[in-house]
């Protein structure tokens, strides 16, 4: 059997993708992604970013109050992600909107696989397409929206102590208690690092960027703008070489090692370590058959539609954008990908 439409990923753009497809008739199929060690490793399990972060205070329609109940109405047991009794009045956190999300879709008949789509064939329609558990399958449409991961050092220690202090995401994460007041870390020094580090010190006591070089990669409005910021102090020509903490406090602190001298090394304290050192867009399994940037984001080839190059793909969330990068943004091309998908269908004749 051909399915009509198949979306391959599980964050807010796979899953809106799949609310509006699933209310157009289109009974489409999600492949969410598997659980494996490798995908555990590089970020990239079923539910994406979101299900990496704790409290997300930005999606709109979602104020802090009890959700208790509302997670318990909304969700078999079994999927309500894991939440302490004394976090009653809290905002929701990225697993809960995630499995609120795929409930969604699922109340509509989207069809769910734990499994990831390991290679596709685009050459022809319709598109065949092969998971890692060996499906084998066509479709007519398809709606990419694997998103991208978090680059991180790669240290040990970063991994250790994520959620417990280190983030990818200064938007998402920034306002959490434990970062209060506290000095803080960013890495990098390109526009992310210049916006995290400008926006971390609305919150804490002071931050420090660590870059590689004794210049800034990022554009020079930006750049003037961290390095005009009294509670900025860059830390040039440096490199990170552990994240300190224990398991009590989670990050207390990140020892650097000068880049030009390497017998030089300091410790920063600190309660927060931002990685801000760009993003993977989660392409591998296209092996090369869509259209990329330099930097490998699926390219949008006719302005505001998510069409990709080649007629029927459509690209949706941050595999597609590595400019906005939010849950609202994703959500919200994951939408257009439906639609965009449900007029292309019809066009071909396919209802
Ligand atoms: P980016 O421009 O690729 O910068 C990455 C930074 O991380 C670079 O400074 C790089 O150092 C550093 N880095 C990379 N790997 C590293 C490693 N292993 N160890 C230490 N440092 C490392 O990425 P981005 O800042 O995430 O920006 C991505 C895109 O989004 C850009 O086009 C940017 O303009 C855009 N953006 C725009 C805004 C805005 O306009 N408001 C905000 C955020 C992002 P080197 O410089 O030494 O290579």
């Amino acid at each position: 059997m051909t399915e009509k439409v198949v979306i391959i990923g599980s964050g807010p753009a796979g899953w809106a993708a799949a609310i509006y497809t699933s209310r157009a008739e289109l009974q489409p199929l999600v492949y969410e992604g598997a659980i494996t060690q490798q995908n555990q490793e590089q970020g990239t399990l079923p539910l994406g970013q979101l299900a990496l972060t704790t409290e997300v205070e930005n999606y709109p329609g979602f104020p802090a109050g009890n959700l208790h109940q509302y997670l318990h109405t909304s969700l078999p047991a079994e999927n309500i992600p894991y939440r302490k009794s004394d976090d009653l009045h809290q905002a929701v956190t990225g697993p809960e909107l995630m499995e609120l999300m795929r409930q969604q879709a699922k109340n509509f008949g989207a069809r769910v696989k734990t499994d990831d789509i390991v290679k596709v064939d685009l050459s022809q329609r319709p598109f065949k397409l092969t998971s890692r558990e060996g499906d084998e399958l066509e479709a007519q449409a398809i709606i990419i929206a694997t998103g991208a991961r978090a680059n991180y050092l790669g240290l040990e220690s970063e991994e250790r102590f994520k959620n417990q202090g280190v983030s990818a995401c200064a938007v998402c994460d920034g306002a959490l208690p434990r970062f209060r007041n506290k000095p803080l870390v960013v890495v990098g020094g390109g526009d992310s690092a210049m916006e995290e580090s400008t926006f971390l010190t609305k919150f804490g006591e002071k931050v420090y960027i660590v870059h590689r070089r004794d210049e800034f990669r990022a554009s020079k409005i930006m750049a003037e703008r961290a390095l005009s910021n009294e509670k900025i102090e860059v830390k040039w020509n440096s490199a990170v070489d552990e994240v300190l903490g224990d398991d009590e406090s989670g990050v207390t602190g990140v020892r650097i090692r000068s880049t030009v001298d390497e017998n030089k090394t300091e410790e920063l304290p600190a309660a927060g370590y931002f990685a801000a050192i760009g993003h993977t867009p989660n392409t591998d399994f296209l092996d090369g058959q869509l259209k990329t940037t330099k930097k490998g984001y699926l390219v949008w080839t006719v302005p505001f539609r998510t069409n990709t190059s080649v007629e029927g793909v459509f690209a949706a969330g941050d595999v597609a954008d590595d400019y906005y990068r939010q849950a609202v943004t994703a959500a919200g091309s994951g939408c257009m990908a439906a639609l965009d998908a449900e007029r292309w269908l019809a066009g071909q004749g396919v209802e």
